[in-house]
């Protein structure tokens, strides 16, 4: 079945769905025709090839938080490089040690060699005097994608 674009109020592209979910969108009066196959109507609609939200939807669960952590995702983000030596990474670091309350989440996790795992233990790389090459981030799609 023929996918339909869904943009959001502002525009922005959401994901894809298939023609009757955006003829039901129309119908519900959730959406409106955006771009519509030229001289082709389904039932009073010209077939639609994109639909927009009437109203904004929030999506920063879809695309602000990324994509979920785990640790293959750390190592493929880090390149499987140590962030203190740069050397290869056998396990993840806590910046900010679990025993801590340090949490799994991108921006407190790094690729680490055992070596500089074993030597930091359960201090923060400034108490450990050890410094991060990289300043850890949440990966976008595409980049995960790429490794
Ligand atoms: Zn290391």
């Amino acid at each position: 079945m023929t996918a339909v674009l869904v943009l959001n109020a502002d525009l922005g592209p959401l994901h894809r769905v298939t023609l009757r979910h955006a003829i039901r969108m129309l119908l519900r009066e959730v959406a409106v025709v955006h771009e519509a196959e030229p001289d082709r109507l389904i039932g009073v609609y010209p077939l639609p090839r994109v639909v927009r939200l009437v109203s904004f939807v929030v999506t920063r669960w879809r695309f602000g938080a990324g994509p979920a952590w785990s640790r293959a995702g750390v190592h493929a983000r880090d390149g499987r490089r140590c962030g203190y030596c740069g050397r290869e990474a056998t396990t993840i670091d806590h910046i900010l040690p679990r025993s801590r309350g340090g949490r799994n989440t991108w921006k407190n996790t790094v690729a680490a060699c055992s070596a500089c795992n074993q030597r930091k233990g359960d201090r923060t790389p400034a108490e450990a005097g050890m410094v991060l090459r990289v300043k850890p981030s949440v990966p976008t799609w595409a980049a995960l994608a790429q490794r």
